[in-house]
């Protein structure tokens, strides 16, 4: 029996069968006593990057004045030149260890930051810079900032539409805004001596994209940035997570995942509208109608169900084994695809125009 016919019978059963009205008891589900999952292993050689030391992160030098400062779980770059240091990305996990890391790469003061979008846990840690630092940002993610008032991710003093060239001494960085993706005003970032290119929250090196597509707020958008990304002429590869920088392979490795991914949830949709054995949900609707009538909400969290149980399951059944975490997001991803197909491709399955 395939692993989602067993979703199936369980979204049937529980969903559809059993009847859970109790309101969830806040006491049951305490951290002692939650239940802790075993994963696939990760393998080291392909998802994970140098031993994070003692000091809690890691330099890497990509050359030319550009390197890779990483928590294990976040990453800045820092570009240095001759008259001042170029930051991009204060994530608040990596906090004051910028700070011992660029000191230990070089003496210059840091007189950039570059906040690649709004995002708290990528530049939440900016309050560490000295308030003269000049801050460059897009003008909308000046103006997500603006809806919050965090007073640990200071305004902006410099904003850009589509594109500005931070020249500082004998270095360059180059900013672009190919539109939304991640979240609307998210920039590419390039260093074109160095050959580095950042974009984050984006392509995860080793790794399926975080939960929710790595929680992308414009799908369509997330998925053509893929292709945007390989535009670049670039040796190295920042994304933003994890261990390791990337490089052209972990983007088409990548976008092979996403292809998949969009495949399988686009059939599972489609055949979710025949007479399928196993996708086709008339019967399915119909049991649902007939349990929890003028229920809509439940008619949905069961169709829901089988569709990325299905889609989720056909993914992994190849990437279990070259992406790490595959197993881990594997649901979150297909249901954020799914969603996407249905509300932004227009792929309504059963819910199409009548
Ligand atoms: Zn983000």
């Amino acid at each position: 029996m395939h692993s989602w016919s067993l979703a199936l019978a369980f979204g049937l059963f529980s969903g559809v069968y059993a009847h859970v009205v109790a309101p969830r008891d806040p006491q049951s589900s305490t951290a002692a006593s939650i239940n802790v999952p075993t994963y696939a292993s990760i393998d080291a050689a392909s998802a994970l990057g140098a031993k994070i030391g003692p000091s809690g992160y890691y330099t890497e030098d990509f050359g030319g004045g550009a390197y890779m400062v990483t928590d294990g779980s976040y990453q800045s770059l820092v570009l240095v030149s001759n008259d001042g240091v170029i930051v991009v990305d204060a994530p608040p996990s990596i906090g004051h260890k910028l700070l011992y890391a660029i000191g230990n790469i070089t003496n210059a003061s840091v007189t950039h930051l570059v906040y690649t979008h709004n995002h708290a846990d990528h530049i939440g840690g900016a309050a560490i810079f000295d308030p003269a630092v000049e801050i460059v940002a897009h003008y909308e993610t000046a103006q997500l900032l603006a809806q919050v008032n965090d007073t640990n991710r200071p305004p902006p003093t410099q904003t850009f539409h589509t594109s500005h060239t931070i020249g500082c001494g004998n270095q360059t960085l180059r900013l672009e805004y190919k539109g939304d993706n991640h979240i609307r005003g998210n920039i590419f970032v390039y260093a074109p001596k160095q050959k580095v290119l950042m974009l984050v929250d984006v392509i995860f090196p080793g790794w399926v994209p975080f939960s929710q597509l790595g929680e992308a707020k414009n799908v369509p958008g997330f998925i053509l940035a893929h292709d945007q990304v390989l535009a670049y002429d670039f040796k190295h590869f920042v994304g933003g997570h994890l261990e390791r920088s990337g490089n052209r392979q972990d983007v088409l490795v990548q976008k092979e995942f996403m292809n998949d991914l969009f495949t399988n949830c686009k059939y599972a949709i489609d055949q979710s509208a025949t007479n399928n054995p196993i996708l086709g949900a008339g019967p399915l609707l119909a049991a649902v109608s007939g349990k929890d009538s003028g229920n809509p909400w439940a008619l949905f969290k069961v169709y829901l169900d089988l569709v990325v149980g299905y889609c989720s399951n056909t993914t992994n059944e190849k990437w279990l084994n070259r992406l790490a975490g595959a197993d881990i997001f594997d649901t979150d991803n297909a249901m954020t695809m799914i969603e996407s197909l249905r509300i932004d491709y227009g792929v309504l399955g059963p819910f199409q125009l009548q």
